[in-house]
C-alpha cells in the first residue's frame, strides 16, 4: 500500500483509478469487516474515518442500532481541514458501540477480524480504521481514544496509532463518548505519515471551546537525530506478559544503540488509573447520552406514551456494553454516592497529572507497555471487567491529558504484532514524533 506522503503526490487520474482499485480489495476482503460503509464523496486522497465522526450527508452511527438512519448535517472540524489538504472521506470504519470496548466485538455491525489471524480481536474502539490500515485497505485513518482506543488497536495490528494532547485537535462533530478524555488522531502506516495527518487535523476551532490556541505543526521539522531522555517504568511492566516485556526489553536496546539516554522511573499503581478513569467517563458517557432519546436522532420505537417512548428506544436502541455504563455513570452521579465516587476520582485524577509533571521535569519521553498482552482471541475476556483491566497502561494518558504515539516494535511467538507507546508532556508532539520515528528506525534496522 502507498503512504500517505507518496498518495498526496498523485494525480487526480491517479487518484480516481487508484480508488477504484481499492474498493475492489476492500469488497474483496469484506469478511474483515473494516468497513462499515464506502462511499467515494471527493476527490481526495482517501482517508477511513471512525464512524463516530461526521462526514456532512453521510450516514453516522458509532456502531450503535440507535442512530441507524441517522444522517450527518455538517463535517466535523476534522473533516473540513482534510479537505482542504486534498483529503477526502472515503469509508467509515467498524467501531466498538460509542467507542465503549476494546475489542471491536460490541458494535451493531457485528466484530472485525484482526488480519494477522482472524480468530483475534483487532483491538478496540477504533478496530476497524486498525484493521483497514493493517490489511492494506487503507492508505491512512482516523480513530479517536478516549482510554487507549487508537493506541491499542494499532498495537493489535501493528500499525501507529497516535493520541494528540487533549485541545490539539478540534472535537466538534466528533460523537462524544467522554468529553474531557476524547481525542481524534492519525493511524496510519509509520510515523511519518502519522505527524502529516496529525499536522492536518490538529489547530485552533473556535467551534469548540476546549480547542487550544496553538497551530504549529510537525511534520517538516522531524528530526530522528536528535537525542532525548527516555524514562522506562520497571516496576509497571511487571503486569505485562512475557512476550511484551521481551519487546520493551528490545525497545530499550534500541533507543540506547539510537544515543538516547535510559532512566527509570515509576507510575502509581494502575488499580488507581482504572478506578478513576472507569468513574469518570461512565458518569460523562451517561450525560453525552442522554441525548438519544428517539426525538432528536435516528431509532425511534414508539411506545404507549412519550415516556414510554424514551424506554423503548433506549432499552432496544442501546447495547449491553452501553447500557452497563450508563447505569454506572448514573450510579456514580447520584446525590449519595457523588462525593464517594466521582469527587475522589477527580481528585486521583490530579494526582496521575501530577506524578506525570514531576517525571517530565526531568525526561523528555516515557517508554510504556500499550497492552499487557497481545490481540485476545474472540470471546476470550469473559468479563467485563476483565476488559477494563487490560486498559490499565492507556488510560492514564487520557485523564492526564497527554499525547502519546503507539509504535510497532516487535511480534509474539505466535506472530501476534506488538506495539510499545511513548508519551510525552502535554504540547511536546515535535519531541513526541521525533523519539517516535528514532525508535521505528531503529527498531526496522534491527530487523
Ligand atoms: N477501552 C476503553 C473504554 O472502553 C477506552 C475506549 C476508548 O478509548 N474509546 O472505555
Amino acid at each position: 500500500m502507498i503512504t500517505l506522503k507518496e498518495a498526496l503526490k498523485l494525480s487526480k487520474e491517479e487518484l480516481a483509478k487508484f480508488k477504484d482499485e481499492l474498493k475492489a480489495k476492500i469488497e474483496a476482503n469484506s469478511d474483515i469487516n473494516a468497513y462499515i460503509d464506502v462511499n467515494n464523496l471527493g476527490d481526495g486522497v482517501p482517508i477511513a474515518i471512525k464512524d463516530n465522526i461526521q462526514v456532512k450527508d453521510w450516514s453516522v452511527t458509532s456502531g450503535s442500532n440507535i442512530l441507524q438512519g441517522y444522517i450527518a448535517p455538517y463535517n466535523a472540524t476534522v473533516i473540513e481541514k482534510m479537505l482542504s489538504a486534498g483529503l477526502s472521506a472515503f469509508g467509515r470504519t467498524n467501531m466498538d458501540e460509542f467507542a465503549m470496548g476494546s475489542t471491536t466485538e460490541s458494535s451493531f455491525y457485528g466484530k472485525t477480524l484482526n488480519p494477522h489471524n482472524k480468530d483475534c480481536v483487532p483491538g478496540g474502539s477504533s478496530g476497524g480504521s486498525a484493521a483497514a490500515v493493517a490489511s492494506g485497505l487503507a492508505i491512512a485513518a482516523l480513530g479517536s481514544d478516549t482510554g487507549g482506543s487508537i493506541r491499542q488497536p494499532a498495537s493489535f495490528c501493528g500499525i501507529v496509532g497516535m493520541k494528540p494532547t487533549y485541545g490539539r485537535v478540534s472535537r466538534y462533530g466528533l460523537g462524544a463518548y467522554a468529553s474531557s478524555l476524547d481525542q481524534i488522531g492519525p493511524m496510519t502506516q509509520n510515523v511519518e505519515d502519522a505527524a502529516i495527518l496529525y499536522d492536518i487535523i490538529s489547530g485552533h476551532d473556535k467551534k469548540d471551546s476546549t480547542c487550544a490556541n496553538r497551530n504549529d505543526k510537525v511534520s517538516d521539522k522531524l528530526n530522528s537525530e536528535r537525542k532525548l531522555r527516555i524514562a522506562v517504568l520497571p516496576k509497571h511492566i511487571q503486569n505485562a506478559s512475557e512476550d511484551v516485556k521481551k519487546a520493551y526489553a528490545l525497545a530499550i536496546e534500541a533507543l540506547k544503540s539510537a544515543g538516547h539516554e535510559i532512566v527509570e522511573r515509576e507510575l502509581m499503581d494502575a488499580k488507581f488509573d482504572i478506578s478513576a478513569y472507569y468513574i469518570t467517563a461512565t458518569a460523562e458517557a451517561t450525560t453525552n447520552l442522554a441525548r438519544y432519546d428517539g426525538i432528536r436522532y435516528g431509532n425511534r420505537v414508539v411506545g404507549k406514551d412519550l415516556n414510554d417512548t424514551f424506554i423503548q428506544t433506549r432499552s432496544q436502541g442501546f447495547g449491553d456494553e452501553v447500557k452497563r455504563r450508563i447505569l454506572l455513570g448514573n450510579f456514580v452521579l447520584s446525590s449519595g454516592y457523588y462525593e464517594a465516587y466521582y469527587v475522589k476520582a477527580q481528585k486521583t485524577r490530579h494526582l496521575i497529572k501530577d506524578q506525570y509533571s514531576k517525571i517530565f521535569e526531568e525526561v523528555d519521553l516515557i517508554l510504556s507497555p500499550v497492552a499487557p498482552t497481545t490481540a485476545n482471541k474472540f470471546g476470550e475476556l469473559s468479563t467485563p471487567m476483565e476488559m477494563y483491566l487490560s486498559d490499565l497502561y492507556t488510560i492514564s494518558v487520557n485523564l492526564a491529558g497527554l499525547p502519546a504515539i503507539s509504535v510497532p516494535v516487535s511480534k509474539s511467538s505466535d506472530g501476534m504484532p506488538i506495539g510499545l507507546q511513548l508519551i510525552a508532556n502535554a504540547y511536546d508532539e515535535q519531541v513526541l514524533f521525533d523519539g517516535a520515528l528514532s525508535l521505528e528506525k531503529e527498531i526496522n534496522y534491527k530487523k
